[in-house]
């Protein structure tokens, strides 16, 4: 390896990956030299193993004012950066290059192939062509400024350590916690990583022996953070975007409680009391109904039998006809602010990401380059951003790694 690069990139991953290709396509200066180091044994490990081995590169949202909604971290900061690489651009960019992405009803971008190999081989092939050399097995150890010739590195190769110099630096290292100290060591502020997207715990007769049971659409509330969509009940708890999104929102409050917070779900989306305890009436009132049980004959077609039986537990095998009004009262309540504990956190397996990482006070986004150490670039989960669920993620390596490859290019 020589010793001597205008360009080095540290971080095989997405966010490094396309950063290198866009360098080394964008250099004016053909013979500029680009170097992609990655401590692993290949690059690109998580495209791999993401969204199901299926990748979901992006996602069909194409106006940067609602994408940024979809960021707990960094949206401010990403919105000017969404006007300059958005979703259209990373399917158009993979076009480009043969990949064709189909979306799915959610909204979700994924390789027609449903093969996350395609997209991590196109971006080997892309860095292939555009002439970027990447070495693996190969990690950055320490970052030296120097004031006149750029950055002196310390690098380990195998067992071998030794040192390389570059003009320009790009760490793109997601969230290895050795970097981050390096970084720190430039004088960055680091934001606490700590996970975001995972499953609650949550140990609950009502739920109890229900794995598997899903309702389309509910509203969950923590604390001052909101969030709607489908649940999934689980061995272990609770799941689904509408789990998933409030621990991607409640991140770093859940992790100060060490996830443990109450919980209220209003299992019938945005129902109010007064609008669920009507419906209630009507049903109690209804004279076909009057000899039905109410556990076996549920008021809401949303609600899975087998959920509603356990939410209407504590009435007992009434009748329709003989459950009272404060027991009515009792169960409006509970179908639409029902109080569960989230005991501890679970992992979302599909994706999961850190959030925390280079405060992006520190980082000018229309270059990825640090405010404090010129010549240094920062791309992808590095930095504090972070989104929920969806595609989101990449799209955020995508765009930092454009935008930090074009500044490298210059
Ligand atoms: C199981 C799983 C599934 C996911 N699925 C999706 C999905 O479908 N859609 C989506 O949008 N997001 C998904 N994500 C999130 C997404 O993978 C990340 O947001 C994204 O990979 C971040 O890209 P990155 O390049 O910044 O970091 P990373 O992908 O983490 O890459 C960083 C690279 O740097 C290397 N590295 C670390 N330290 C050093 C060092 N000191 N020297 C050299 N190299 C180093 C690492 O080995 C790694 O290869 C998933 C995450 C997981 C864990």
């Amino acid at each position: 390896m020589k010793s001597d690069w205008d360009v080095i990139i540290a971080g095989g991953g997405p966010a490094g990956v396309f950063a290198a290709i866009r360098c080394a396509d964008a250099a004016r200066n053909p013979n500029l030299r680009v170097l992609l180091i990655e401590k692993a044994s290949q690059t690109l490990g998580k495209v791999l193993i993401s969204g199901g081995r299926r990748c979901n590169v992006t996602h069909a949202c194409f106006e940067p004012a609602q994408l940024v909604t979809y960021y707990p971290r960094g949206g401010m900061e990403l919105r000017g950066a969404f006007s300059r690489f958005q979703p259209k651009d990373t399917v158009e960019w993979f076009d480009a290059r043969g990949v064709k992405l189909k979306t799915e009803s959610d909204g979700r971008m994924f390789p027609v192939t449903d093969d996350a190999n395609t997209i991590a081989e196109c971006l080997r092939e892309s860095a292939r062509e555009a002439g970027v050399r990447v070495e693996v097995r190969t990690s950055l150890l320490g970052v030296e400024k120097r004031l006149a010739d750029g950055f002196r590195l310390e690098v380990q190769h195998e067992a071998k350590r030794f040192i390389i110099h570059t003009k320009k630096l790009l760490i793109a290292t997601g969230s290895d916690r050795k970097t981050l100290e390096t970084i720190q060591s430039l004088g960055h502020t680091i934001i606490e990583p700590v996970p975001s997207l995972f499953t609650f715990n949550v140990k609950d007769k009502r739920i109890h022996d229900l794995a598997g049971v899903s309702v389309e659409n509910v509203t969950l509330n923590m604390g001052a953070i909101s969030t709607r969509g489908a649940l999934l009940i689980t061995h272990w708890g609770l799941s689904g975007p509408a789990v998933l999104r409030l621990s991607a929102w409640g991140a770093r409050e859940l992790f100060e409680k060490k996830y443990r917070a109450k919980l209220i779900v209003n299992w019938l989306d945005d129902y109010s009391f007064d609008k669920v305890l009507e419906i209630l009436g009507r049903n109690k009132d209804w004279k076909e109904n009057s000899r039905k049980k109410i556990s076996t004959n549920p008021a809401f077609s949303q609600i899975p039998v087998r959920l509603w039986k356990q939410l209407v537990h504590f009435i007992g095998e009434k009748n329709w006809g003989d459950v009272s009004k404060a027991e009515l009262r009792k169960l409006a309540s509970e179908l639409t602010a029902g109080e569960f504990e989230i005991q501890g956190k679970g992992q979302f397996k599909e994706e999961f990401v850190t959030c925390g990482g280079v405060s992006l006070k520190e980082v000018d986004f229309k270059t990825m380059q640090s405010r404090l150490v010129d010549g240094l670039h920062f791309a992808g989960e590095v930095l504090d951003i972070d989104g929920i669920t969806g595609g989101f993620n990449f799209q955020s390596s995508w765009t930092t790694g454009w935008i930090a490859g074009n500044a490298l290019a210059e």
